[in-house]
């Protein structure tokens, strides 16, 4: 595959770097929300034309092929892919400094076509080359694998080798913006051309001036818990990346114990933003002192709508894949039309379940309504919160029957959300056909996208205030799905109750008392909606679509991005 850089050299200005980035469901450089949230902001600046080049990781390996075992575990496998197949190589090779010794990085070229032709490339940097040490070649094999030594390796190729690569491929770049705290070492590579001299006094102890540093970085935090932050030991870091920057500096910017890459990046970034009001407002109390801006993540609309919706948005607004804004018109919509275009979407889905899992996807029905929970297998996501009393659920039911599927990964080191995945399964046998569960296994993008098509109510029920923003209820709601959601992330915007979608739980309530609010919900508002007047219950969904589908998308978020953060 042929391609070239030169029609993107003398125009770009902006760097994107994100560890994992979602560009197409066989190229398996992402694993959830993170990634997909990168793909989905590449491919709205190609829509809007943006002076940008993207930069991420070549993960051949993947992140996770999931299987589920007789006994209901996750097994895990490795997912490879061939860069080769869909993307092209490029010339030019950059070397950092990992354990002493040279690593050689190159870069592969994927472009990015929006559907109006304009372009944007993505780098996919690469060090499995033969003249790399044998233990070298892998370090960009498997996106989040092996330890937070193989993780520091990592994000120094990001980070030090991506600011390289830049160079050496000929962009002149003015702005940086880093997705995560992954990429944290690039403003501190280029805070080394900072140095003070050393016959001017210092003003502090810090002997670099991170002014002109902080001119070029933007920072999107997504973390809003400090577990979740990427923290390195000094002596491990003086290992890695021996006298790259002195630890004593180094601590300065990135705290005392410990380098924890968010308060790196947040040091040396002169904008950073969380990605939902209710995440800036959490961040700002983690990180006090600093100035957190609030831009709420979005969806690349003409990416998650299922065609049968994409046919009707055509016709309400024909620029709707450019300009989103026009879904604030789906009010106009027939109901005969919005709910046979669920019911079609729906029926592609059941009949994806009956593929991956014929015995538990037996007692679905097509004229039932469906529930879905695809996220991360994890703790705070609360994935059994529907199952804490099966025979509430049993009876709820039996007045007004539904159904329900679940999909997601648990990272292969995260035990309790392998356990959880094998409850799950436990609960939907104890349901019997009660209430038909099915759990379809290898939750990623082309999964992602059937399930938000189909989905009738959306569910979503994490621990407050661990959703930095959340953003596959969005996909759903563009599909008239109803969002069933915990008051965390991006739905404390968009939650207007019996309009948009429900509420679990009252904001700033104890969590415990989720369970039982979840249950009254579904057995006084969501089922009565689902087995009542079709009229109105298209009504709900044509609500959905214009007040969610027509603001929250990536077109709108890129727009705020370019001109509060890029244009600052
Ligand atoms: C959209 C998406 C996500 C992010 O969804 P959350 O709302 O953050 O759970 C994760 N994985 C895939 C495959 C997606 O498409």
């Amino acid at each position: 595959m042929a391609a070239s850089l030169d029609p993107f050299l003398a125009r770009t200005r902006i760097a994107y770097l994100s560890m994992e980035m979602a560009l197409h469901p066989g190229i398996h450089t992402y694993s959830g929300g993170l990634g997909v949230l990168a793909g989905d902001t590449a491919r709205s600046a190609a829509d809007l034309e943006l002076p940008m080049v993207f930069v991420t990781l070549a993960s051949r390996e993947g992140y996770l092929r999931q299987e589920i075992g007789q006994d209901g575990r996750q097994v895990d496998h490795a997912d490879p892919w061939e860069p080769a197949d869909w993307a092209s190589p490029l010339d030019a090779a950059v070397a950092i400094r990992i354990e002493g010794h040279s690593v050689w990085i190159r870069a592969w070229l994927r472009v990015l076509t929006c559907p109006l032709g304009h372009r944007v490339p993505v780098l996919l940097l690469d060090t499995q080359l033969e003249v790399n040490a044998p233990e070298d070649r892998g370090i960009t094999d498997r996106l989040y694998g092996g330890d937070e030594v193989l993780r520091l390796r990592q994000e120094a190729v990001l980070g030090i080798g991506g600011e390289r690569m830049l160079r050496a491929l000929g962009f002149e770049i003015e702005t940086y913006h880093l997705n995560e705290g992954h990429a944290a070492l690039l403003p501190l590579s280029l805070l080394r051309r900072h140095r003070l001299a050393s016959d001017r006094p210092a003003e502090g102890p810090l002997r670099y001036d991170p002014d002109p540093v902080r001119e070029r970085c933007i920072f999107t935090t997504h973390t809003p818990v400090e577990a979740g932050q990427d923290r390195f030991p000094y002596g491990l870091v003086e290992r890695i990346l021996g006298d790259f920057f002195e630890t004593d500096q180094l601590r300065l910017l990135a705290g005392e114990e410990a380098l924890n890459m968010t308060r790196l990046a947040l040091s040396l970034s002169g904008w950073v933003n969380g990605v939902a009001t209710r995440h800036a407002e959490t961040t700002r109390r983690m990180f006090p002192g600093y100035r957190i801006n609030a831009v709420t993540n979005g969806v690349h609309v003409p990416t998650w709508a299922h065609p049968a919706f994409a046919r009707l948005f055509q016709e309400i607004a024909p620029n709707w894949a450019h300009e989103p804004e026009g879904l604030a018109r789906a009010d106009r919509l027939p109901d005969t039309a919005v709910l046979a275009a669920k019911a079609e979407a729906r029926a592609e889905l059941l009949a994806e379940a009956h593929r991956r899992t014929p015995e538990a996807a037996a007692a679905l029905r097509p004229d039932l309504p469906l529930i879905v929970f695809a996220r991360r297998m994890t703790g705070y996501k609360r994935p059994d919160l529907l199952f804490s009393d099966l025979g509430r659920l049993r009876e709820i039911a039996e007045r007004s029957p539904f159904q329900v599927l679940v999909a997601g990964k648990a990272h292969p080191r995260d035990d309790v959300g392998k356990e959880l995945i094998r409850t799950l399964q436990d609960h939907a046998h104890q349901l019997g056909g009660a209430v038909p569960v099915a759990f379809l296994p290898g939750y990623d993008m082309a999964l992602a996208r059937l399930m938000v098509a189909g989905a009738d109510v959306w569910l979503n029920t994490p621990l407050p205030p661990m959703e930095a923003s959340g953003t596959s209820g969005m996909k759903a709601a563009l599909n008239g799905g109803l969002n069933l959601s915990v008051l965390d992330g991006w739905w404390v915007e968009a939650w207007e109750e019996g309009v948009t979608g429900w509420a679990v739980g009252r904001d700033g309530e104890a969590p415990g008392d989720h369970a039982g609010h979840l249950y009254e919900q579904l057995e006084q508002a969501v089922l009565p909606l689902l087995h009542g007047e079709p009229a109105r219950r298209a009504w709900m969904m044509k609500q959905a679509i214009s007040r969610i589908g027509a603001h929250f998308n990536s077109q709108c978020m890129m727009r705020r991005y370019a001109a509060e953060a890029y244009l600052r």
